[in-house]
């Protein structure tokens, strides 16, 4: 293929991600339409008192709110289409989004239903509260969901969130599928629209089925048959000179994962002190027969990979994340790191093919403090790509103080060129700004962020 060839294909397999991100976006408010539309076929729109307004104002709400709900645990199914489609990290972000406004619209439904029902029946808010477990055991495990959802709100506050270990926050996160599975049943026995039947009734089971249905396939099931089938061991630890630890693990038919060089994966590690936590990191060498991973002490999980015997069996989730060759839409590629924002770019870096234009930039403080740094040097040279190291202290620009840095010193035409940045989160915002001023385009600006 010739280079206007590769362009041409790059440039049409960015803008067919974007369709269908797009049209993600688009069934969502199409399936809440559709609902709303089944709803009020069967009858569930009646406007003839204020009481009867708000009501059915209430149920299209919850209409809203459960395809919202559907939507996001969709998004953190980790199905491979939805990865690939719209990438981890923005699915997460998306997922987060949706999550924070469909458990507000179900607590405003909430209300809505119980106060316009307690209006109908001469009750009070409070009574109709306690009565609605006379409806049915349904009505208990709604409530119970309501319970989950206000735990999973208060939880996922920025203030409660940043003060919580991970592991705790993650475990109690989980409530979120509680009460999604305690909240169905109501919307079928109770809700208007399946009075009907029919095709309302198959219309939410098929979508409550491929969304419940993906998150158990991918998040439950996918990652014990990838421990069976593959048998993944820690092969080598290795601690380098600034203190990293590389891991290489080893196991059958690693080819088959097809996990591309910039991809990660959420490692469990099956050895005292680590088994019950899962981590993301990436491959730091691009994918054959065997992964390896670059870890940089930060917390208790990171800082105990250093003592993982050779041996211990893995459990992964992934291969995840668009960090990869596959996403660019351009023809000249610049690698831009920072600290241990460095693995991915090193197996990209691996990866580059005969005769790309590839640039890479990695900033470090001091050279004894760069993880991997003499194997990236290596490897451009191997690769016949254009290294700058930019050593020293922060400074007013993404660069140091010494070495400013600006994206136009490193690309001839930003216009032309794929700028992947990964770093600390506020020095990848600087940079991915810096590129967009520079003329890249923002499809052409790729980030992997490491947090949460
Ligand atoms: C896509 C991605 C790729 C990464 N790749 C690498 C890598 O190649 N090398 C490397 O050293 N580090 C990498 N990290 C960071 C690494 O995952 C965290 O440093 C590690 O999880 C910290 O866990 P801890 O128990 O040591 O620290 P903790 O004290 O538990 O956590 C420290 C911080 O790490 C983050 N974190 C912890 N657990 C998770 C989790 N399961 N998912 C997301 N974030 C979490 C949170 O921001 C938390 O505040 C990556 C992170 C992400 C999201």
């Amino acid at each position: 293929m010739s280079a206007i060839d590769v362009g041409r294909e790059r440039a049409n397999r960015a803008a067919r991600r974007s369709v269908w991100s797009d049209a993600l976006e688009a069934a969502m408010w199409l399936a809440a339409i559709t609902g709303i539309a089944f709803m009020i076929a069967s009858g569930g729109f009646t406007v003839a008192t204020a009481a009867n307004w708000w009501n059915t104002l209430g149920r299209a709400i919850g209409i809203v709110a459960a395809v919202m709900m559907m939507t996001q645990v969709l998004l953190a199914s980790r199905a491979p289409w939805i990865e690939k489609v719209i990438g981890h990290d923005r699915a997460i972000a998306k997922h987060t989004r949706l999550g924070k406004v469909a458990i507000l619209l179900m607590f405003v439904h909430l209300i809505l239903m119980t106060a316009t029902t307690a209006a109908f029946d001469d009750r009070s808010f409070v009574e109709q509260t306690i009565r609605w477990q006379d409806y049915g055991w349904f009505m208990l495990f709604a409530q119970i969901a309501s319970v989950s959802f206000l735990v999973v709100l208060v939880t996922s506050l920025t203030a409660v969130r940043l003060r919580w270990r991970y592991e705790r926050w993650h475990a109690v996160h989980l409530l979120v599928y509680v009460g999604v599975a305690f909240a169905v049943p109501h919307q079928f026995l109770e809700g208007t629209t399946f009075v009907g039947g029919g095709v309302a009734w198959w219309f939410w089971a098929a979508l409550w089925t491929v969304s419940i249905g993906s998150f158990v396939v991918y998040r439950l099931i996918r990652p014990l048959l990838l421990t069976g089938r593959h048998h993944l061991t820690v092969e080598s630890v290795d601690t380098l000179g600034d203190g990293s630890t590389s891991v290489t693990i080893a196991g059958r038919d690693v080819a088959r994962l097809r996990a591309q060089a910039g991809q990660f994966f959420l490692w469990r590690f099956l050895s005292p002190g680590l088994r019950w936590q899962s981590h993301p990191y990436s491959l730091s060498a691009a994918p054959g027969d065997r992964l390896r991973i670059t870890v940089k002490a930060s917390g208790d999980g990171s800082g105990r990979v250093a003592e993982v015997p050779v041996g211990t069996r893995v459990m992964i989730e992934g291969p995840l994340g668009i960090f990869t060759h596959s996403r660019r839409a351009k023809s000249a590629l610049l690698l831009v790191s920072a600290g241990i924002g460095i693995t991915p770019v090193r197996s990209m870096l691996e990866a580059v093919e005969p005769g790309d234009d590839c640039t890479v930039v990695v900033r470090v403080r001091s050279r004894a403090e760069a993880p991997l740094l003499d194997e990236v040097e290596e490897l451009a040279n191997a690769r016949g790509a254009t290294l700058h190291v930019l050593e020293g202290q922060r400074g007013a620009t993404w660069g140091t103080a010494e070495l400013p840095a600006s994206i136009g010193q490193f690309v001839a035409d930003p216009a032309a060129t794929d700028v992947y940045v990964c770093g600390p989160p506020g020095w990848s915002t600087v940079v991915a700004a810096d590129a967009a001023a520079a003329g890249v385009p923002a499809e052409a600006i790729h980030r992997e962020e490491f947090g949460w």
